[in-house]
């Protein structure tokens, strides 16, 4: 997930294990820019109740076991 970690700062955060991304962003917009770029290992993907979770590059070397189930490497 995304939040607010001081105000106009925001950090993207792993929905699985909970580690930080390694940059601090100027707003929500450019975290989401950031995320999506996929250079950077990090993955989105969608639970079943239909929320967005962000999983860090580990996480998602790890694949489905690390965020319970899913369909992430298909
Ligand atoms: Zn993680």
């Amino acid at each position: 997930m995304i939040y607010e970690h001081d105000r106009g700062m925001y950090v993207l955060t792993c929905d699985s294990c909970g580690a930080d991304a390694e940059q601090l962003f100027d707003g929500f917009r450019d975290a989401v820019d950031w995320k999506k770029d996929g250079s950077n290992g990090w993955r989105s993907k969608l639970d079943d109740a239909g929320d967005w979770n962000d999983l860090c590059p580990d996480c998602v070397e790890q694949g489905p076991d690390a965020s319970g189930e899913g369909d992430l490497l298909e």
